[in-house]
């Protein structure tokens, strides 16, 4: 597993629940979703009725579960989780719609991931709170209503345009979650320090928060490194010299760029002098598969603005070339 890598791994599950901020007061950032969503709520509340479906599209650890969470306790609902994955056969996502209680709030993770017969009983469920629940099978198959408490779905997906449209018209609220500013990184640091009873100072938290790709999970990730490293090499305290050495340990380097990253940088820089060069040859030269490179290493770099994809190939941009300390090659020509 990678450090800076935006899924959970199993430590993450473990510790993810007790840094979960409970209510939208406690959830940093996303300032605009959080308008958004206390309005949609506070609506509710107030006329005493089930909350409308919410999408919630962003790339993962940016905070999809933990909003889901805090949907349900603002408006003093059970929650139920699964995901799109898990729900191959209509018939599991009847089983659950079935037993819902009134007002309880459905975190439908990967959501676009659902198979399409589940996603069809779904519109009409989320639309008329009702499954048609087919008994038999052949010419004698009959469809049997059944009557579905109102519940909220809380739908989760890397992005909204996966989505089909019918399924995506059918939430009342869509929230884009983007990633986060190096100060709420900071915010979310601090406030995780403080639950696992570490001591950080502000420039500690400010150079983790810096390496930390935007991403609240990778934040929190790489704080618990750092807690070990403190610990061990030093008094337990988190200073920015401390941060920035457990972090060079970790070869997490000052943009959040780990080996593999740098790997594909320094091969496209020192041996095809910035490109363009084609992915699979550039796969080669790193010793990695197509995929790794495609699909781990170049989103960020991309999003960093040091790679681009272009038809002739990748190439790199001036920023890599500062990233790496190195001077690009003088244009021929003139
Ligand atoms: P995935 O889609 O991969 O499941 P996610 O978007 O659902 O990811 P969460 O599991 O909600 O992400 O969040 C990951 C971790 O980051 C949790 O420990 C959570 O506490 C923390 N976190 C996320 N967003 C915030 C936030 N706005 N403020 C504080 N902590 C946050």
């Amino acid at each position: 597993d990678r450090l800076v890598g935006a899924d959970a791994d199993g430590e993450d599950t473990a510790v993810e629940a007790a840094l979960r901020p409970k209510d939208l007061e406690e959830f940093v950032g996303q300032e605009r979703v959080r308008e958004q969503l206390d309005l949609v709520l506070r609506a509710a509340r107030a006329r005493g009725a089930t909350a409308d479906h919410v999408l919630l599209s962003g790339a993962p650890g940016l905070g999809k579960t933990t909003l889901s969470m805090i949907i349900a306790a603002e408006m003093g609902a059970p929650i139920r989780i699964t995901s799109g994955p898990a729900i191959q056969h209509a018939g599991d996502l009847a089983a659950i719609l079935s037993s819902l209680q009134e007002g309880e709030v459905l975190f439908l993770d990967e959501i676009h991931r659902m198979s399409r017969p589940a996603e069809e009983m779904l519109y009409m469920a989320m639309e008329d709170f009702r499954v048609d629940v087919i008994v038999g099978k052949g010419p004698g198959a009959t469809a049997i209503p059944l009557e579905l408490p109102p519940f909220t779905l809380v739908g989760a997906t890397t992005r909204a345009g996966l989505l089909p449209p019918p399924l995506r018209d059918r939430f009342g609220f869509t929230g884009h979650m983007e990633f986060y500013a190096p100060a709420e990184l900071q915010r979310v640091i601090h406030r995780s320090a403080g639950l696992l009873d570490v001591e950080i100072e502000a420039e500690g938290a400010a150079e983790i928060a810096g390496r930390s790709r935007g991403t609240p999970r990778i934040a929190n990730r790489l704080l618990r490194r750092v807690r070990d490293y403190a610990q061990v090499k030093a008094d337990g305290v988190i200073t920015r010299e401390i941060a920035s050495q457990a972090l060079d340990v970790y070869e997490v380097d000052g943009r959040g760029l780990d080996r593999l990253d740098r790997g594909v940088l320094t091969a496209l820089l020192k041996l095809f002098g910035g490109g363009p060069v084609g992915l699979s040859t550039l796969a080669v030269a790193v010793g990695e598969e197509r995929e790794t490179v495609e699909e781990v290493a170049e989103p960020f770099l991309v999003r960093e603005g040091l790679l681009a994809r272009t038809p002739r190939g990748r190439i790199a941009t001036p920023a890599a070339w500062a990233h790496l300390g190195m001077a690009p090659p003088q244009q021929a020509g003139g």
